[in-house]
């Protein structure tokens, strides 16, 4: 317990602002996930989705959820119609650095960029795992 007290000091200090703060500070926490029902465009219940190969699509409501389960593409396209650049400096499974020709993945309307092939195949083995990862 008394090893924690240094560093939320150090943490209290730092939190007067610097002057040069980014405009933007990075929502949290970060939901890489359709906000709105592809079906109704209500709002999402966040207990309510799919998931396909490792992309999960919300609905405003189990049924939405479960009528659309059995079309998952069809659902995925709709809920994340393009994919914009995650903008990842670093490559997303092992933190290397991104060669200039980095592969890429699309994963709930995000595309992100990977250091190499082997990296894209352990990402699409658990992609939730690795995005969490980067806050
Ligand atoms: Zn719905
Ligand atoms: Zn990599």
């Amino acid at each position: 317990m008394r090893s924690l007290l240094i560093p939320l000091l150090l943490l209290a200090a730092c939190q007067s602002p610097p002057e040069s703060l980014p405009e933007s500070l990075p929502e949290s926490p970060r939901f890489l996930g359709n906000t709105a029902c592809p079906i109704s465009g209500r709002p999402i219940d966040p207990a309510a989705y799919f998931e396909h190969e490792g992309e999960r699509v919300w609905f405003c409501n189990p049924d939405c959820a479960e009528k659309s389960a059995s079309e998952p593409e069809v659902w995925i396209a709709r809920a994340y119609p393009e994919a914009r650049p995650f903008g990842n400096t670093t490559c997303v499974v092992s933190g290397e650095r991104l060669p200039l020709d980095a592969p890429t993945v699309t994963w709930q309307g995000h595309e992100l960029r990977l250091c190499c092939g082997t990296c894209v195949d352990v990402f699409r083995s658990d992609p939730a795992l690795f995005v969490a990862d980067l806050d």
